[in-house]
């Protein structure tokens, strides 16, 4: 891929150059401590010369800061010097005694500095601290030869899309929501004009949000390939380095060179090392002060260019998207969101077809069967597979790739995915089937503004192994008491329907319950929709609530009240359960049926799904009474 440096850095002479003249300097400054052989005299102690001077043997000293040179006027004994030195000891009384004993004395005059040696001393240190910076700088670099001074450059690569290795919307598949969204986004950069005619504001930032490997480099790529506009690429990591101040230099040096090649596209990747929310550091003394700053000056550029004509829109992928600054989701900076997520079926066939193009593969080789077997791959981990397929057929010398080399590759892919969990045993999957149509059910049968639109077992995100999407289908403020115990039914579904099924519960129900318990908490707490309580309010509201820190620290109660809180959430949790237990045995046949359909297909939705849960009923003992 044509990834090339922007190559207007200083060339390497400059280092050269630099070590040359350091070299120099540092000859030059050590030579002054170094012992000058021609003035060797023979040192005695301070002692001995005032004795001389008393014994007024003394003919002349010479006196510097830091010896006492003197000639003596007979020597001790035959042949011995008669020039000696003496280091000088403070004595203030030591001109008026060597007046007395008829000494002729002189002092140095005061060293004039070599001006070569000043102005040196003062060159070379620094000199020697870019040169480290310079080492360290380039160490980090990108192996290129980076200036001393260029350490605050974006270190952004300019993407030129080159006709035979364009990466285009085609390249790309099992994406199509996010495909989707982006065409929108080439659009304004191929014809910006039309929007800004209208008045139309041009999205400055859309995040790519999913789980690593789904393809969101991929796609930006393909936005700038099927825009054809220049692309810049960096990492968020890239803008966090060693110098603090860098960052947030390089923020700045990004968006100007950008906005001289506009329209264009900015694509940061992996936000998140410098876009987590800054409340969340507010615990910790001092906080990242490098990375908020990098931060807030994202912030202000992308608040700064409006370029109406000629659009630079911010493209940036994250897969924590839950712990990204507030401040950079709102309107005008990363206001768009669009989820990349893991293929299903029919997404993981499209891209196996893809990557098999490019290999040599056998007759009869079925595709379908290996997309069956690779539900919670990732676009990448797909693409890894059919090449490790390639190489497990190199390797016996075979000329094609067979159905074997692709399971025998799977086994391999999923070896290192199940070290990290991604991968569901078949057992696990049957768990996570039954869970998830549990929650589907009883949500259909219970009250409220929202349908079960779609199932699957698909894993997605970073944690949930399936889910169950319920859409609303009327905009509402206020729920009801019975809307909320619904809710509370609805999200213990799914534990209920492993005690159904198997009769024993897994860990897979831990977020439920814990929305369920606080959903109860809320109603009895913040709500007043307790009746034994009354309508109090037992949570204080506010707090840290913008910055999203724990809510709510119960008010004061009395140790009775406190019990009485806890016995009522618990009830109603309670109740809750015991509803979705009975939803679950009346409908035991529907939640099998159900069940062995998602284990197929791994995706419900739409009209199937509808007629499917139509079929559902609602005992008597789970009414909700109004
Ligand atoms: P991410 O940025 O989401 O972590 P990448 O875009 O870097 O993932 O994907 C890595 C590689 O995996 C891509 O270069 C491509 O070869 C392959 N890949 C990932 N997702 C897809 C997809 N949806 N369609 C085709 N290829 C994909
Ligand atoms: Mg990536
Ligand atoms: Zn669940």
């Amino acid at each position: 891929m044509p990834i090339r440096q922007d190559d207007n850095r200083p060339s390497r002479r400059f280092g050269l150059i630099n070590l040359v003249l350091i070299g120099f300097g540092v000859l030059l400054l050590f030579s002054n401590f170094l012992p000058n052989p021609a003035n060797q005299v023979p040192r005695v102690p301070y002692s001995l010369f005032i004795d001389e001077v008393n014994g007024d043997n003394v003919r002349r000293a010479y006196i510097t800061s830091d010896q006492i040179r003197y000639e003596l006027k007979e020597a001790p004994a035959e042949g011995s010097p008669t020039v000696l030195a003496t280091t000088p000891i403070f004595d203030m009384e030591l001109p008026q005694r060597l007046e007395q004993h008829g000494v002729e004395f002189a002092a140095a005059p005061p060293q004039k500095p070599n001006i070569f040696t000043t102005i040196l001393s003062w060159v070379v240190p620094p000199l020697i601290f870019i040169l480290v910076l310079q080492f360290f700088a380039r160490r980090s670099g990108m192996g290129g030869a980076q200036g001393a001074l260029s350490f605050t450059k974006s270190k952004a690569k300019v993407y030129v899309p080159d006709e035979e290795s364009r990466v285009t919307f085609a390249d790309v598949a099992g994406v199509d929501e996010a495909k989707a969204e982006l065409t929108e986004i080439v659009d304004f950069l191929k014809k910006p004009e039309r929007y800004a005619a209208i008045g139309a504001r041009i999205p400055k930032g859309v995040l790519l949000v999913g789980p690593p490997g789904t393809g969101k480099t991929l796609l930006s790529k393909a936005v700038a390939g099927e825009a054809g506009v220049p692309f810049f690429i960096i990492s968020g990591s890239e803008f966090v380095e060693l110098f603090v101040g860098a960052g947030a230099a390089r923020v700045r040096d990004l968006f100007e060179e950008a906005k001289k090649k506009a329209p264009c596209i900015i694509f940061i990747d992996e936000l998140d090392a410098i876009g987590k929310s800054r409340g969340g550091s507010m615990g910790i003394v001092g906080g990242n002060d490098e990375r908020e700053q990098t931060l807030n000056q994202l912030l202000t550029e992308m608040d700064g260019f409006s370029g109406k004509d000629k659009p630079v829109i911010v493209l940036a992928a994250t897969n924590q998207p839950e712990t990204l600054d507030a401040a950079l989701l709102r309107p005008g900076r990363f206001d768009r969101q669009v989820l990349v997520d893991r293929p299903d079926l029919s997404g993981r066939r499209t891209i196996l077809e893809i990557y098999a193009k490019k290999v040599k593969l056998a007759e009869g080789v079925d595709l379908d069967r290996i997309a069956q077997a690779t539900a919670g791959f990732a676009g990448a981990d797909l693409a890894n597979l059919v090449n490790e397929a390639a190489l497990l057929a190199a390797r016996v010398n075979r000329t094609a790739v067979e159905q074997g080399d692709l399971n025998e590759a799977i086994e391999r892919v999923v070896a290192g995915l199940e070290k990290k969990s991604r991968v569901l045993q078949a057992d696990e999957k049957k768990v996570v089937a039954y869970h998830e149509v549990g929650h589907a059910i009883v949500g259909h049968l219970m009250p409220g503004g929202s349908k079960v639109a779609k199932i699957s077992i698909v894993p997605r995100g970073m944690s949930a192994l399936g889910y169950t999407l319920q859409l609303p289908t009327e905009e509402r403020f206020l729920n009801s008491k019975e809307d909320l115990e619904g809710q509370i039914a609805t999200l213990l579904g799914g534990r209920s329907a492993e005690e159904v099924v198997f009769g024993a519960v897994t860990t897979g129900a831990a977020n439920d319950l814990q929305r369920a318990t606080d959903i109860a908490e809320q109603m009895v707490g913040t709500y007043g929709m307790s009746e034994t309580l009354g309508p109090l309010a037992y949570d204080k509201q506010g707090g840290s609530r913008f910055l999203g820190g724990p809510s709510n620290p119960r008010r004061v109660v009395s140790d009775a009240t406190a019990q009485a809180i806890d016995r009522e959430v618990r009830g109603l949790v309670d109740r809750a359960h015991d509803r979705a237990l009975a939803i679950l045995h009346h409908n035991r046949d529907l939640l099998e049926r159900i069940s062995q359909e998602i284990l197929a297909k791994e995706v419900i939705e739409g009209d199937e799904l509808k007629g499917l849960l139509a079929e559902s009923v609602l005992p008597a003992e789970a009414q909700l009474v109004a």
